[in-house]
């Protein structure tokens, strides 16, 4: 459904990614990891369209990414939660939920898409009339979740999910991110928390200073020697 041929990306001299390739399949859920600077975020950010990418070729169901603005990227299935969450403090949590929804124009079934969001994330449901400004941490990740699951995308992907929260809401939120899969949507998932990352992955790409490392099955790289002694800290 995404496949990355050769993908080249610079900043002035800096390569940040270098000759990458890979696919994501529907309903898969790939974990793209490595060390900070290694190029994670500006895959993500070449693929949704906000960095140009030099040479190499980036299609989505046969569409050709690199000749495709970033608004009809996201309207043609592409979800993109960035790092950081940047959901709106002064807006209500439902009211941040339908913002995700504008994609789909007068598509969208909101209702339909709170269930969804609301199935996923309980708390979210509890909290639907307060400000995101007063949501915890994992919960304002919840929400970027959530309003990115708005757009009904067949392709989500997210920046470090787990980025500052605490380990029994990594779990829930890596939990929730597997399920969504499940349910049909492919995931394409950046972390620095690699072991966290592979419990629940089908496959990983690793990337070392923009180029590809390592790949393969999640459960088989989570078993490597030579994966735990560089990535997994074991
Ligand atoms: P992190 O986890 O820190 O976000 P990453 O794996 O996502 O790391 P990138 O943020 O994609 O890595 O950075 C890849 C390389 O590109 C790094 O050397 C970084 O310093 C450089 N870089 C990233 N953004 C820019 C930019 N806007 N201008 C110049 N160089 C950049």
């Amino acid at each position: 459904m995404l496949r990355i041929d050769d993908l080249v990306v610079r900043y002035g001299a800096v390569e940040a990614v270098n000759e990458v390739s890979l696919t994501v399949a529907p309903g898969e859920l790939v974990a793209l990891l490595g060390a900070n600077g290694a190029g994670k975020t500006t895959l993500l950010r070449t693929v949704s369209g906000l960095v140009p990418a030099n040479t190499g070729a980036i299609t989505f169901e046969g569409i050709d990414l690199r000749a495709t603005k970033a608004e009809a990227i996201a309207a043609a299935g592409i979800a993109h939660v960035p790092e950081g969450r940047r959901i709106f403090g002064g807006l209500s949590v439902e009211e941040n939920l339908i913002l995700g929804a504008t994609t789909r124009g007068r598509d969208a079934d909101l209702d339909e898409g709170f269930a969804r969001v609301y199935e996923l994330f309980p708390v979210l449901q509890e909290r639907r009339n307060q400000g995101g400004w007063s949501l915890s941490g994992g919960q304002q990740q919840m929400l970027a979740i959530g309003r990115a699951l708005m757009s009904r995308p067949r392709l989500l992907m997210l920046d470090e999910p787990s980025l500052g929260l605490a380990p029994i809401l990594v779990r829930q939120v890596l939990d929730a991110v597997r399920s969504i899969c499940d349910g049909g949507t492919a995931m394409l998932l950046v972390e620095q928390n690699a072991r966290a990352a592979l419990r629940i992955a089908d496959r990983a790409v690793v990337l070392d200073r923009g180029r590809v490392a390592r790949e393969g099955a999640a459960d088989e790289l989570a078993d490597d020697q030579q994966m735990r002694a560089l990535y997994l800290g074991a």
